[in-house]
């Protein structure tokens, strides 16, 4: 296996792993570790060049960066990338090579399940290396994190509604949920329980007809979900969604979901506030899913406790965003990273 550190002014580290043997190809991105060790998945997918592979570790670490600093996590931001298409060219030793470039950074960045990887190869990555969380056993192990994301996310809705409609209560609200996944539905699971009325999208159709009979979902077509006339938005599948196409086109009053990165640029959420949208920004909604695995990684003993304090206080710190940001005339998004960086800056003595 062999490391080459690629200088990169954005980011503290970045490596880029090969092994000739198990054609390993892939990068580790540490952005910062200013608050604690660099904690961030490790993907794997059939990028078209290494070129995308490495842009996609560095755009995502520093999206850790983000979510963990504003979750009040003492971890900072990493992003591990594998190049191949997970179902034919993943092997075991292949990870046990990548595994072998994690133990090197002598736990300066800790890695955990992402796209195309699972649980089981999670634990092939434990052979080589302490420095892996999203084990499915083990004293500390946190399992999977969506049923957190996904109650933190509704959460985010709540409040957010409050923000934009005066009422907390979902009963009788129109929600348009783009993506019923992991997070996606137990999400529309919720909000259904709550009282709202839901329109899904998903492009499986078996998992919209599933909500149609479990939630008396309306199902919208792929293309038009972002279109539909609601009162909030839940993004839960893709990044990117919100862009100079689609933001013009919105027919609801909020955005609040779980979907990672989702706006194109950070522009698109100046849109949205031109807009009269209020949006909940994507790394405070969805910081559940951090906060579980950062069960792991910090060895907390009483998980339960740990992940209700912090749900409790991503609601908070939404809240506290979205009232400075309808205070300053800003949108939350600016709010949310201006509070991140000041508290980076604020960061203790290494
Ligand atoms: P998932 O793969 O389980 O679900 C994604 C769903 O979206 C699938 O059902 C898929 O068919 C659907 N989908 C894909 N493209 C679509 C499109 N264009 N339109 C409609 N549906 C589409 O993923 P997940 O774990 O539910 O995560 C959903 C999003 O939330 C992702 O952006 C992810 O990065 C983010 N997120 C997840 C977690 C977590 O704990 N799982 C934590 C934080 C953020």
């Amino acid at each position: 296996m062999q490391i080459t550190h690629i200088p990169t002014p954005s980011h503290e580290e970045v490596l880029r792993v090969t092994d000739t043997a198990t054609g390993l190809v892939g990068f580790i991105a540490i952005h910062s570790t200013a608050l604690g060790p660099a904690a961030g998945g490790l993907r794997m997918k059939p990028y078209a060049s290494e070129e995308a592979a490495l842009t996609d570790a560095l755009r995502l670490s520093h999206g850790m960066t983000f979510k963990n600093a504003a979750a009040g996590l003492p971890l900072g931001g990493g992003k591990a990338v594998i190049l191949g298409d997970p179902a034919c060219d993943k092997t075991e030793t292949m990870l046990a090579a990548f595994a072998g470039a994690i133990a090197a950074l002598k736990g300066r960045y800790w890695t955990a399940e992402d796209m195309g990887m699972s649980p089981e190869d999670m634990a092939v990555i434990a052979r080589g290396t302490e420095f892996v969380a999203g084990l499915a056993d083990g004293p500390f192990a946190s399992g999977d994190p969506s049923p957190i994301t996904a109650r933190g996310i509704f959460n985010a809705i709540r409040c957010t509604a409050r923000h934009r409609f005066g009422s907390a209560s979902l009963s009788g609200r129109k929600v348009a949920v783009q993506g019923l996944g992991h997070v996606g539905w137990d999400l529309a699971a919720q909000l259904h329980a709550a009282g709202a009325a839901l329109i899904v999208a998903d492009i499986d159709p078996a998992r919209c007809d599933a909500a149609a009979s479990r939630f008396g979902a309306a199902i919208a077509p792929v293309d038009r979900i972002l279109g539909v006339e609601a009162d909030i938005l839940a993004p839960c599948a893709i990044g990117g969604i919100l862009n100079a196409e689609t933001i013009p086109a919105l027919k609801v009053a909020a955005v609040a979901g779980g979907a990672n990165n989702q706006l194109a640029t950070p522009a698109d959420g100046d849109a949205l506030h031109r807009r009269g949208i209020l949006y909940a920004p994507d790394y405070v909604a969805n910081a559940g899913g951090i906060v579980n695995v950062a069960t792991e990684i910090l060895r907390i003993r009483d998980r339960a406790g740990f992940v209700k304090e912090k749900l409790a206080e991503a609601e908070a710190s939404l809240d506290a965003i979205l009232t400075r940001a309808a205070l300053r005339g800003v949108s939350p998004h600016k709010l949310a990273d201006e509070i991140v960086l000041t508290r980076m800056q604020r960061r203790p003595a290494a």
